[in-house]
């Protein structure tokens, strides 16, 4: 934590320098209006990066919790949202946030010598394309370098977002950081890492379909200290050039080339359209090359344009495996991208490590955390403390219920150590924070079932809100039954009657199987729905 404090304080330093350096040669030199608006919109960004930092690192200073807002849409309604499990984590949380303050007080703030970015107008190639529905001849596209910078926050947004719907891929390294170390002239550079909006095409109809553009550089770092394992070929060793065996398909340990991208802003979807997790998304109609080479459209996979309403894109998208298009990483790469879509786009070329649902399983339950290096925990709610909950649960409950029927079962709730994902016994039961329900799904299926890009890619089975897995709780109570009546689950009998004094008994074999197994679940999830409060974390996929 102490380095991360150092990285914050530099970036603090390197951005009010930035700020500082360009708005006096605003001053000094009679540039065109418009590349003076572009610098000033760059001193203002860098200035509200700056007054951000300022401001949580004074709230943190004072020992005062200090919440982030972010793209990813830290709601207000959050706060009305919270369950006892919340609470407990917020403490949990705090305790960490209190031992954080403290090494940050004593880390040093080093100086730095930042250069400012000057505004030039670029141009980039890019072939023809003829794989879609509506086709275009090659062209020259031009833009604005400064327009496809990030600013430290916006950056460290984008990767906490794929950090947290991501967690199978770990970032070993970030090949398209917001701001780089020149060893050459010990200074710092702006890095593009978004797309720009297009200033003009050179081809008329070229021009009318695309939208935005994005050329970024990319390279191993020259300091990277891991780069003997990457370059031995022995190994965990990339395998540069080379395809994975099965398309999609990775085993723990690979390391492989990745690039996913985000909107920068997550939008609210329309209405009768499902909400997608916030994985990586394609812009609409992206078209890619490397190095001046077009990368085979049928490689990505990305939404298609509608043939009965061109303006409508749908289908899913899976991040790019780069490793076989790049020979040699410790040369200078250049990706260059253009897409149908207005809004803005960040991109990331990072070398990651898989981790198969099985490792991550086996991760967020060690408490090994020098084995694992772990950077993940699954948080555990006491036996005590799942009591507790579900006593209120079952009086919530009750209220519900004594509305619409009246059921003489309202002094008790059926509870399933069934997993409603496996249909199996559960085998670690857990549940997202924010869930209004008690029932578990088992953590082994569940991360399983999220590995891949689908349409309910992170959603609940139970409540169809978004769970992360950074909001998993294990359920004290759940594991308690699950060891007490483990063997009876797997033999079909599996219902608990959990009742409101916190007293729970196996219930005796149905006689009919098969036909209301599931209705208690089925129960659960009618009420919670009832009360589902708005998604907060949403994106359309349209
Ligand atoms: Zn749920």
């Amino acid at each position: 934590s102490r380095n991360n404090k150092k990285e914050r304080a530099r970036d603090v330093a390197l951005i009010s320098k930035t700020a500082a350096n360009g708005g006096s040669k605003e001053k000094k030199t009679n540039v065109s209006k418009a590349a003076a608006a572009a610098s000033k919109s760059v001193v203002s960004s860098a200035k509200k990066v700056l007054s951000n930092v300022r401001s949580s690192s004074i709230a943190k200073s004072c020992g005062k919790e200090s919440k982030r807002i972010d793209d990813c849409g830290a709601s207000k309604n959050k706060a009305k949202a919270r369950t006892l499990s919340d609470a407990a984590k917020d403490q949990f949380r705090e305790k960490e946030k209190a031992t954080n303050s403290v090494a940050s007080a004593q880390a040093p703030k080093p100086v730095i010598s930042p250069i400012a970015p000057t505004s030039v107008v670029k141009h980039c190639l890019f072939r023809e394309d003829s794989s879609v529905l509506t086709p275009r001849p090659s062209c020259k596209v031009h833009f604005r370098n400064t327009d496809g910078l990030l600013t430290v926050v916006g950056k460290d947004d984008i990767d906490a977002r794929l950090r947290r719907w991501d967690p199978f891929w770990k970032c070993l390294v970030d090949l398209t950081p917001c701001y780089e170390h020149v060893k050459s002239n010990d200074s710092y550079v702006f890095n593009p890492c978004r797309t720009s909006p297009i200033l003009r095409c050179s081809d008329r109809k070229s021009g009318e379909l695309l939208n935005s553009v994005a050329e970024v550089t990319f390279q191993l770092p020259a300091n990277w200290e891991n780069k003997a394992i990457i370059t031995s070929g022995k190994g965990k060793a990339v395998r540069w050039g080379s395809q994975p065996e099965q398309k999609y398909q990775y085993t723990d340990g690979q390391r492989r080339l990745l690039l996913r991208m985000l909107p920068l802003k997550i939008s609210q979807p329309k209405k009768g359209y499902p909400a997608q997790a916030d994985c990586h998304l394609w812009p609409k109609g992206t078209f890619l090359q490397i190095n001046g080479v077009p990368v085979p459209p049928h490689l990505i996979m990305q939404r298609k344009q509608q043939s009965h309403d061109l303006s409508e894109w749908k289908g899913m998208c899976a991040p790019l495996d780069l490793t076989p298009f790049i020979s040699n990483p410790e040369r200078k790469n250049v990706l260059s991208l253009v897409s149908h879509e207005i809004a803005p786009y960040a991109v990331q070329i990072c070398l990651a490590e898989y981790r198969s649902p099985e490792t991550l399983t086996k991760m967020l339950l060690s408490t090994d955390t020098i084995h694992f290096k772990s950077d993940i925990r699954l948080y555990r709610l006491s036996y005590q403390r799942s009591i507790d909950i579900a006593k209120q649960y079952v009086n919530g409950q009750t209220v519900v219920l004594d509305d619409d029927s009246d059921d003489d079962d309202a002094v008790s709730q059926t509870f399933q150590i069934t997993c409603p994902i496996s249909m199996t016994a559960l085998g670690v039961p857990v549940r997202g924070s924010r869930c209004k329900h008690m029932q578990c799904v088992d953590l082994s299926h569940f991360l399983h079932t999220n590995s891949f890009p689908s349409g309910r890619r992170w959603k609940c089975v139970i409540c169809d809100d978004f769970v992360s897995v950074d909001e998993l709780v294990l359920c004290g109570l759940f594991e308690r039954m699950v060891q007490k009546h483990g063997d009876e689950a797997r033999d079909g009998r599996d219902k608990i009657e959990f009742r409101v004094d916190g007293s729970w008994i196996l219930k005796p074999q149905e006689k009919k199987r098969g036909v209301s197994d599931y209705g208690a679940a089925q129960s659960d999830a009618s009420a919670v729905s009832k009360r589902k409060k708005k998604v907060e974390e949403i994106i359309l996929c349209d």
